[in-house]
């Protein structure tokens, strides 16, 4: 047992969802038949969990940023 927090997930690079749908019956050999359930967007990404957090507050952030200067 690791524990570690070193755990991979799957996320939309284009919405940066975590809501990833896999559909084997859809896979190829090109595709594994993951894509957003957001967006439908079959560009998915895998990082840690610690990374994608990172991401989701400079998102966060970057929202706020935007909302000020309205
Ligand atoms: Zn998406």
């Amino acid at each position: 047992m690791g524990g570690t927090g070193e755990e991979a997930v799957y996320y939309c690079r284009d919405c940066h969802s975590l809501c990833i749908v896999v559909d084997e019956t859809l896979a190829s050999d090109m595709w594994d038949g993951s894509y957003c359930g957001k967006c439908h967007s079959t560009n998915i990404g895998e990082c840690s969990i610690e990374e994608w957090l990172e991401v989701e507050r400079r998102r966060e952030q970057r929202r706020k940023e935007i909302e000020w200067n309205r």
